[in-house]
């Protein structure tokens, strides 16, 4: 059976991420717990891809970056270049609508230490094809990181080489043009490696280019 863009709640295929669920859904049962479904605009251009979710972000929250720090940067950024309209409030009933713009996890299920292993990056690489594939009107991606990238290109049936990494780097593939951003973390953004005008800048270069 090919998979499908959004997998259900109960996927359970791989047993380290389904045992942290567990784990996670013990300790706190008012917590969404299961893999993160994409948030936005199903005919978007522009996708932001991270790479899995946060436990205390998507995981608790059930909405892609929503009540972790990473979601401040990324959603103020997202409002700021018109690619969300209302108020991120952190919480996933805060009324924020994305526009032209979907937010995704190359893996679904938040990972113990926010680390996904290559298996498990590739047992969830189908949904992540299946989700690119569902996007009728794709045309630029944001990847949040190298591994986010990684995926995306293996997503995309390409090799590592078809797109050098480094913040700020721009790469043509077929059928998109992919946009490379340091991850909005709190480690990035805590030690200035990521500021949040080199983010920003990311972002004006995509909306220019949708605008062009
Ligand atoms: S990471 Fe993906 S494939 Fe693995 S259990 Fe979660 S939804 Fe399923």
């Amino acid at each position: 059976m090919s998979a499908v863009a959004e997998p259900a709640k109960s996927c359970a295929l791989c047993p380290r991420l389904v045992a942290y669920r567990r784990d996670n859904a013990t300790a706190h049962p008012d917590w969404f717990n299961g893999p993160a479904p994409s948030f936005g605009d199903p005919n978007a251009r522009l996708l932001v891809l991270g790479l899995a979710p946060g436990r205390m972000g998507a995981n608790r929250t059930g909405r892609p970056f929503t009540g972790d720090f990473a979601g401040k940067l990324l959603f103020e950024t997202l409002l700021h270049f018109g690619f969300a309209e209302g108020s991120y409030l952190e919480r996933p009933d805060d009324g924020l609508r994305l526009i032209d713009c979907l937010v995704s996890n190359a893996v679904r299920c938040a990972p113990p230490g926010n680390r996904p292993t290559p298996d498990e990056e590739d047992t969830c690489r189908p949904h992540l094809k299946a989700r690119l594939a569902a996007l009728p009107k794709l045309q630029a991606v944001v990847t949040l990181g190298d591994v986010s990238r990684r995926n995306l290109l293996k997503a995309l049936g390409l090799k590592a080489s078809a797109a050098a990494g480094g913040h700020g780097v721009i790469t043509d593939l077929p059928g998109l043009r992919l946009y490379n951003s340091y991850h909005c973390s709190r480690l990035n953004t805590n030690t200035g490696r990521l500021t949040p005008q080199m983010f920003r800048d990311v972002f004006a270069k995509v909306r220019a280019d949708l605008d062009a």
